[in-house]
Formats: C-alpha cells, structure tokens, sequence
C-alpha cells in the first residue's frame, strides 16, 4: 500500500518534501497554516502568526546557483543575490513545473501530531488539522515537519536590566518592515547577525544616529568576492575543502582574517571578535563598513542596563536621548504540535541523528527538515534531507541502531562545541559541502570524484575547481538527473549572464591600451638581464 506522509508547512523545505515523495512513490499531504507557498520568503506588511516574518528589502545572501534546488536551476537572468521576490518567484517556479500545488491544503494548520497507539508497530501518526475553526483528524504514515526555524523570536530580555523602564519603542527584528517611522531617531541594534546587520544599515539612512551593541563582535564578510563573483560560489569548492583539511586551522583562520581586514581593518572600526573567522555564522553585510565609515553606525559593547531614556554599556560609556531598541537577537526552535516525548527543545537543540531523526522513537517515521543553519543555502540541504528520509520511510534505506545513533550526536556536538563560540544560534551549525556529502553518501548520491576523473575530466575538474553546487547530487543514484552533468558546466555562464547586461563590441587589446613595442623589447631585456644577474 502507498504510504501517506504528512508534510508540515509549505515553504521551500516543504516544496521539495512534497516533490521527493512523489519521486519515491510516496503520498503526499502538505498542510500550509497560511494561504500560499514560499514560507519566509513571502513579504507581508504584517506579520502572520506562525510563519517567519521579513523586511521588505531583504535580498539573499547566498547565491542563486547555490540556492536553488538540484534538478531546478535558477532561471539564467535571474540575479545572483535575489531579493525576496525573486526568491518566491522562483519557489512558484518549481511548484508549478513539479505541479506541488495540488497536494497542499492551504488555510490549514497542523495542531498536533501524535503517535498512535500501535505506533511501536505500525510508526503511524495521528495529525489533528484546524481550518477555519474546523478541526479534523487523519492517520499518516510517516511526517517530515518542514515548518522552518525563523519564526518564534529570541527576546532575551531578562539579560538586559532596565528595560521594563525604557519608555522608547522595543522590538524584535521580526517585527520591522521598513526604515521610514524612524527618520531622525536614535536607535540601538541588539546583536550583530545578518539581521543586526541589514537592520542597522538601512535604519541608518534615515536616522539620526544607529548604535549596534554586539557582545562579541563578529567578522563582517562581502556578498561579491573574487572577481566579482559571489562569495559562497567562491568559497564552496571541494579543492579549498581539500587544502583546509591539510592546513593548520590558525593558518586557515588568518589568512580569512586578512582577506577581511585588507577590505577594512575589523579591529579600528571596532567589530573585531576575540574568536577567529571560522569560529562563527558568517555576518554577511556589504554596507557596514561603509555606513561606520560616514559615522552614521557607530559600534558598543553589549548593554549592561537600560534606564527610561539610555542605555550603559559594558565598558562604563552611556548613550542618552534613545528613541527605540531593537532586538535582532534571533530565533528559538519550536514544535507546538509535538509533546515533549516526541521532541523537547533544551537550549535551541533538538537532538537528532544527522539533524534529522529523533533517535529514540520505536519507528523513524518523523524527520525534521530544515532544521540546519549551514555555511551555505539552506534549500539545497533541505532537499537532500528529504531525498534521505523519504528513502528511510519507503524502507530502501535504515538508520543505524539508538546507542549508534546517540553515540553520533554526541560525537558531533562535541566537534561543533570545539569548533565555534558557545552560543545558542551555533547549536544548528553545519559544514555545508561536509554535511552535502554525509547525506549524498547515506543515497549513494555522492559523486565519485576519482572514477569521473578516468571517465568525464571535464566534469571532474569542474566537480573540484569549480563551486560546489546542488547538481553535484544529481549525477548518480536515486534521482539521477540527465541534465545534471550540463548544467554544472553551465553555471559559470548562468552566473555571469545577470551581470554582464552591457556587451562590449570593441577590441579591448586595441593599440592605446597596450604597452608600446619598444616597451616591451626593454621589459624583455630587464628580465633577461635578471635572470642572468641571478645565475
Ligand atoms: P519557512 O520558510 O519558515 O516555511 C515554513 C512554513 O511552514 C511556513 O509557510 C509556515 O506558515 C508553515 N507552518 C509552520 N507551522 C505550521 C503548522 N503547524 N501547520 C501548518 N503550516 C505550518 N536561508 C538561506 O539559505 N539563504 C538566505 O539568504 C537566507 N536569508 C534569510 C533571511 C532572513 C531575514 C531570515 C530570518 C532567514 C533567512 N534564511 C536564509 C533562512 C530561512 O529560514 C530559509 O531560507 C528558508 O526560509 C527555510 O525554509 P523552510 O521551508 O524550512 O521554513
Ligand atoms: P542570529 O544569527 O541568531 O544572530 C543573533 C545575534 O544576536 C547574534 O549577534 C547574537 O550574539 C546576538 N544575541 C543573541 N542573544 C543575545 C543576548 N542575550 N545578548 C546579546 N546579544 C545576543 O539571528 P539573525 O541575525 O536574526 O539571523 C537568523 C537567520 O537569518 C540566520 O540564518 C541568518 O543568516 C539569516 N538572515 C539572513 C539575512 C540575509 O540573507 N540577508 C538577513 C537576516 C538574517 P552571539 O553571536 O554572541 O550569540
């Protein structure tokens, strides 16, 4: 009999839920708690209950070659970095092409999920639905909760004394939409993540003056890097994997760390952490350093207390006449519809079996999607995630036993404690080529570097020079797709295309810009004489 799987949400992680189980010959029933797709990635004026909430100039920051999902490119004209529109746009693209719509029911929110009672048998789940007021109920075989991680807000207020003095505004990032209500106001950001930073930036052009308060600084990197390409496109290649594994980590870390500082010095604009590069989710903001530079952000240390009107920082200096606090401290992962049996969130951690299943349960009949902050997209990973464990539902594939799997939790939290600062945002960390390649080898989806080497070098010099891309997982096993090899020897174009929107039609080697024939006879000679100078 097909079995019936339940999808939680309906945004990018649920879009390729629905579509993997329909290449597994899987059932799928995806219920949407709102009246459309694209989750996080749909702009509001107001936030909804239950969905992520964004800004209306969020752009990316990762690219559209490395976003998207591994048999979909995005469409070649598309902008690298897109802005969220563009996001949905193509979300809408891949639901319409994959024809995903027909299996969601919108309007529709999960309340709760249950285990039956002959679940040590038969994994099933009791899923209690509302619509309108109207609850129903419905027996499925397996779930993949896909109901992302950016939605409940982190409000550390208890660590900030004072602030039920404060008379400004207060809020939390989630809640901002747009810079205007605060022309000509003093403001202080809380946190500097990707949030902290977008927020800062854009509030600062029409502010008066923008504080960040950040308790560790952070290393503040640049959406377009070498050559102008995109920045996780350049540093998402499996020979820089290769030669960071063979390099010290201080090596690794400093020469980052100059990379950043050549662009501007971290420790005089005051954002210089005590922890190295790698140590720490990447702030990506490529106006920062710009706005400290015409002082209309100027940086503090964490905020030791509030008072109606002000606010003291750590290092004793105080900051009068401050109109609003915001908090873009983050997020919290929640499950209202699990019991704590099923999932209990201690300290942003979830522990689950490659991020993915519960260990403890009699039947691996629920993954969590998603549920992952890489060094990267999270889209792509996602879809590998539901690749896997629509498998492991189908029973084409097994999980290893409990004790395996809690020894492997165990391992792992160990190395992403000894690898970045304690902080409840790292709990979710992940490498993304390493954990790409973890979840390809569980489908036997992982390429084989050295045996395309004998048979397509092309394709393998692409494969390890070039950027590790979602196609990279579509070139054998489950789901193997024939356009795969093409379009990774296609991505360069695909990247370059948005941007280079003024061809030239001239000779750039024309006589004025090359050196002079005489010039060149002296250059000539100078290294000859050199060489034989230096014998
Ligand atoms: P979501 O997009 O949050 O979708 C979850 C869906 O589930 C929603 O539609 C919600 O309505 C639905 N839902 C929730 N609970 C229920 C329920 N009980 N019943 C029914 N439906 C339910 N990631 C990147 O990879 N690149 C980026 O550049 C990037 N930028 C970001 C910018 C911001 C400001 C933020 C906050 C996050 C960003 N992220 C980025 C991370 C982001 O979470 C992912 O891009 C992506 O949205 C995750 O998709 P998802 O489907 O897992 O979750
Ligand atoms: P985040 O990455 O969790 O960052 C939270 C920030 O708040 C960190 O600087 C953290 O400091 C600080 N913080 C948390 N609790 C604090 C406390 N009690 N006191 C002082 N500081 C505290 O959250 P986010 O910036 O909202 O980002 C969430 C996700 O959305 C990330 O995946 C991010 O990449 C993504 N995002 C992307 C974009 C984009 O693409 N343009 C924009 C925004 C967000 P510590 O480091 O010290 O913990």
């Amino acid at each position: 009999m097909t079995k019936r799987v339940c999808v939680i949400g309906a945004g990018s992680s649920g879009l390729s839920a629905i579509k993997c189980c329909l290449d597994e010959g899987l059932e799928p029933t995806c219920f949407e708690g709102t009246d459309d797709i694209g989750g996080l990635w749909r702009f509001k004026e107001t936030p909804e209950d239950g969905r992520a909430s964004i800004y209306r100039s969020v752009i990316m920051n990762t690219s559209k070659e490395m976003m998207c999902f591994s048999d979909f490119p995005s469409p070649e004209d598309f902008p690298n970095y897109m802005p969220n529109a563009k996001v949905l746009e193509y979300f809408r693209m891949y639901a319409e092409h994959f024809n995903l719509a027909k299996y969601i029911r919108f309007k529709t929110t999960v309340c709760s999920a249950k285990k039956r009672p002959d679940f040590a048998i038969t994994g099933q789940w009791d899923v209690i639905t509302e619509m309108e007021g109207k609850q129903e109920s419905a027996i499925f075989d397996a779930i993949l909760v896909c109901s992302g991680h950016h939605t409940s807000p982190n409000l550390p207020l208890g660590s900030f004394p004072g602030i039920e003095k404060f008379k400004g505004q207060c809020f939390h990032s989630r809640d901002y939409k747009d810079p205007f209500e605060f022309k000509g106001k003093r403001i202080i950001v809380i946190g500097l993540g990707n949030s902290g930073g977008d927020l800062a930036v854009e509030i600062s052009l029409v502010a008066k003056q923008v504080f960040i308060s950040t308790r560790r600084g952070a290393w503040i990197l640049n959406r377009v890097s070498e050559n102008g390409f995109p920045l996780d496109v350049v540093m998402s290649k499996r020979y820089k994997k290769l030669m960071k594994r063979f390099m010290p980590m201080s090596m690794f870390n400093s020469r980052e760390e100059n990379k950043m500082n050549a662009r501007f010095n971290h420790e005089n604009y005051g954002l210089k952490p005590r922890h190295r590069i790698i140590s720490q989710h990447p702030t990506v903001s490529d106006d920062l350093p710009n706005r400290i530079i015409s002082g209309k952000v100027l940086i503090r240390p964490n905020v030791k207390r509030f008072t109606e009107t002000a606010a003291i920082f750590e290092d004793g200096t105080m900051e009068e006449n401050i109109d609003v606090v915001v908090f873009a401290t983050g997020y919290c992962c929640h499950f209202p519809f699990f019991e704590d049996s099923i999932a209990k969130v201690e300290d942003n951690r979830l522990p689950l079996y490659k991020h993915v299943f519960p260990p403890h349960l009699e039947k691996n009949t629920v993954a969590f999607i998603g549920l992952i902050q890489p060094l990267g997209a999270i889209m792509p990973v996602a879809e590998l995630q539901n690749r896997w464990a629509t498998r492991i539902f189908k029973g084409l594939n097994k999980l290893p036993s409990e004790d395996v799997m809690n020894a492997d939790i165990t391992l792992k939290r160990e190395k992403q404690k000894k690898f970045y600062v304690e902080s409840p945002r790292h709990t979710l960390q992940v490498d993304f080529m390493e954990y790409m390649d973890d979840l390809a080898a569980e489908i036997d989806a992982k390429p084989n570097l050295l045996s395309l080497l004998v048979k397509d070098p092309k394709l393998a010099k692409e494969l390890f020079f070039g950027p590790c891309t979602p196609y990279q997982y579509r070139l054998k096993g489950p789901g193997k797709w024939d356009k795969a090899r093409e379009t990774i020897l296609t991505q360069r174009d695909r990247i370059i295309k948005p941007t280079k929107t003024r061809l030239l039609n001239y000779d750039m080697t024309d006589s004025s810009s090359s050196m002079p024939l005489y010039l060149k006879v002296v250059a000539l000679l100078l290294v000859i004489a050199a060489v034989f100078l230096s014998l």
